[in-house]
């Protein structure tokens, strides 16, 4: 008998953090309240962290990044302007990366229906060689190679729903084809990548799928994301499992970012990769935490979220954005259609 869903909650967490800092412990408390209040935490198990495989994380990372991650951390230095340690971060960065992987691997066995990893620190900004952006190790990065490398998978794709560009995510796979990367993220806004003409190198050429949207786009631009490109995407690349970069600072009372997107938005969004995922790949669909600032968006879109995986009826505590939706997002994704899907 598998179980609903699995969790992995990050005991300890706390001890990782900075006062003021936004990238704070409390994101990952509200959304796991959220999910208690509502009867949906108690559905699962709350998986330990698995050990990572030395030969998963040198796959991901470089060395010499390991170990500046553990010098800085030792020394509780900060590792860029954003990017703080505290001397617990290096266990605390490991045992995000290692639920993402016992989450990833319970549901790719049939262990769960589905999964959330309330991963922290988050990882998506973490490329090969170089943490930032609040990120220590690539935790959606590191699920996704363990499958390939220890559990027999040989295509996964990652969808990137943050509102900041996935650029680690994509930097450890650009010239790969076992892994399809689909990304939205508003654009201009830091970190600056996640141009629709980025679309992978090499081998890896066609195998990055980004989609920058101008600020407001809106549920209109999520649902036609998630509900209609990256699906015809899906459709030709045929991944065996969807792993989700769950970041919820697309919402619109996200304070460090404005694209307007709603709870229910999301929890469409995810609705429609479950969909895919129940009609190509057994059901295999696993989200994996990421960033997203403010605390009311956080519980309602981590509880939206769980109710789509679910394949519940989804609700929005926050209710939509109040300000009126842009449709400047339409000749983007135009560009994007007539690039990604020429057959
Ligand atoms: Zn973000």
């Amino acid at each position: 008998m598998s179980a609903p869903i699995a969790y992995f909650y990050p005991e300890g967490h706390s001890a990782h953090s900075q006062p003021n800092h936004p990238e704070r412990p409390k994101r990952v408390e509200v959304i796991r309240q959220a999910l208690e209040q509502a009867g949906l935490w108690q559905l699962g198990p709350q998986l330990p962290g698995e050990p990572l495989a030395a030969d998963v994380l040198a796959a991901v990372h470089s060395q010499e990044m390991l170990q500046a991650i553990q010098q800085h951390a030792a020394e509780q230095r900060n590792l860029d302007a954003d990017t703080y340690t505290t001397r617990h971060s290096w266990p605390l960065a490991q045992n995000a990366a290692a639920g993402a992987v016992a989450v990833a691997r319970a549901v790719w066995r049939g262990e769960a229906q589905t999964g959330f990893a309330l991963s922290r620190p988050p990882g998506h900004h973490a490329t090969r060689s170089q943490p930032m952006g609040f990120c220590l190790l690539n935790n959606v990065a590191l699920a996704a190679q363990h499958l390939l490398q220890h559990e027999g998978a040989t295509r996964l794709a990652i969808l990137d729903m943050d509102v900041h560009h996935g650029n680690g995510t994509q930097d450890i796979f650009y010239e790969r084809a076992d892994v399809l990367f689909c990304n939205t993220q508003q654009l201009p806004l830091w970190p600056g990548t996640g141009r629709v003409e980025e679309r992978g190198h090499g081998p890896g050429l066609g195998f990055t799928a980004n989609l920058p949207l101008p600020p407001g786009s809106g549920d209109a631009a999520f649902a036609h994301a998630y509900g209609e490109l990256f699906p015809a995407l899906l459709d030709d690349f045929k991944p065996e499992m969807l792993l989700v970069s769950f970041g919820f600072d697309s919402h619109w009372k996200d304070p460090l970012a404005n694209l307007q997107v709603s709870a229910a938005g999301y929890g469409r969004a995810i609705a429609s990769l479950r969909q895919w995922a129940q009609q190509h790949c057994g059901g295999r669909i696993a989200l994996v935490l990421e960033g997203g600032y403010d605390l009311d968006a956080a519980a309602a879109c981590g509880l939206a979220a769980v109710q789509a995986l679910l394949g519940q009826e989804i609700t929005d505590a926050v209710g939509p954005s109040p300000y009126a939706e842009g449709e400047e997002w339409k000749p983007v994704m135009d560009k994007a259609r007539s690039l990604f899907l020429v057959s």
